[in-house]
């Protein structure tokens, strides 16, 4: 399998999160990918290659001019008002303060524009953001062309919280939206996005809510216990022409990989149904039982079922990395199920 993959990705290495009332390491660090690239090496995947640079137009075919530009200038914005930390909304449009009115001030700009403040924006974010949408489009490139029929795109940061104008959960730009958009520009009429990270892919769901050739699948631990807390309820099933072509498996805690293989297998039914062209999986290793910050209880092993699973759908598979934050372990982790979807392991 050939993988694509830039060291870009560590101009992303902001120091802080918000996390319990504390400003800590961020839990989404440069470190995940040497695992992940070890991993790679150790076990003979397949062949890193660089990406190719589609412009700035193929992430605002997805994402609001504003946002773009607000991604780029923010930390430059936050430094020239005297902000000594790094940057973090404190205030934003809110239930009692619905407003679409963007603030002149970059501390209340960067409020309009996140969905949440664990996530910190300094030097080299916009730039690493900007790369793995690259990289994820140099995948979907070769999906497109039929030249192969999987591909990893070892990207980071990830995407799936980011919707068309808001960043969060670690997620600026979203790149499997970037790159089903891509796909379809490049003729597949229609397109299927299976969401296995822990987190519900709340920014892909809201970016393809009112469409109907894109369907987007999410398994993902209950907004009633987890991250994004407001959206990925299965009563949300799309609207207007999108509507049925949104489903969501909210899982409890402690969801063990026998009840978690259910909602795939109702999820895979779904997408043969729907006779999509390509598969874009957005993948997070927080399944894991032994991630820090979620709650499911899949093992090692269990990656491997899940990719042989996915696999018998028999379509062409552009895999994009989303989380996974149990940093010694995502490496085997994601490998074993990329093994698993090539059928070798
Ligand atoms: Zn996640």
């Amino acid at each position: 399998m050939d993988i694509i993959y830039s060291e870009d990705h560590r101009l992303r290495a902001s120091k802080t999160e918000l996390y319990g009332g504390e400003l800590l390491p961020p839990f989404e660090c440069p470190e995940r990918m040497d695992y992940i690239l070890a991993a790679i090496r150790d076990r003979g995947l397949g062949t890193i290659h660089s990406p190719k640079d589609f412009g700035r137009e193929a992430i605002t075919a997805i994402h609001d001019e504003g946002f773009v530009t607000f991604i780029e200038t923010c930390w430059q914005e936050w430094q020239d008002a005297g902000f000594k930390g790094e940057a973090i909304a404190s205030a934003w449009p809110s239930r009692s303060m619905p407003s679409t009115r963007i603030p002149n001030f970059i501390d209340g700009k960067i409020g309009y524009y996140t969905l949440a403040s664990e996530t910190s924006i300094s030097a080299g974010t916009a730039e690493a953001a900007y790369t793995s949408a690259q990289v994820a489009l140099t995948g979907a490139e070769q999906i497109s062309q039929g030249s192969q029929q999987r591909i990893f795109s070892l990207c980071r940061p990830p995407g799936h919280h980011a919707s068309k104008d808001q960043y969060g959960g670690y997620c600026f730009y979203n790149n499997a939206a970037i790159t089903a958009q891509y796909m379809r520009d490049q003729g597949a009429a229609k397109i299927a996005i299976l969401d296995v990270d822990f987190h519900h892919g709340n920014g892909t769901q809201a970016i393809f809510y009112d469409r109907d050739d894109v369907l987007f699948l999410s398994i993902h631990g209950d907004p009633a216990d987890a991250f994004p807390y407001f959206l990925g309820h299965e009563d949300e099933k799309g609207e207007g022409k999108g509507m049925g072509y949104n489903f969501n498996y909210p899982l409890a805690p402690k969801t063990p990989y026998s009840t978690w293989a259910l909602a795939l297998a109702d999820a895979l039914n779904q997408i043969s149904t729907y006779g999509a062209d390509a598969l874009i999986v957005s993948f997070g290793a927080d399944t894991f039982e032994y991630d820090p910050i979620s709650f499911f209880k899949l093992t090692s092993n269990d990656f491997i079922d899940m990719g042989r699973k996915i696999a018998t759908l028999h379509l062409p598979t552009l895999t994009v990395m989303e989380g996974g934050y149990a940093v010694e372990e995502v490496g085997t982790n994601t490998v074993n199920f990329l093994l698993g979807l090539e059928g070798s392991s």
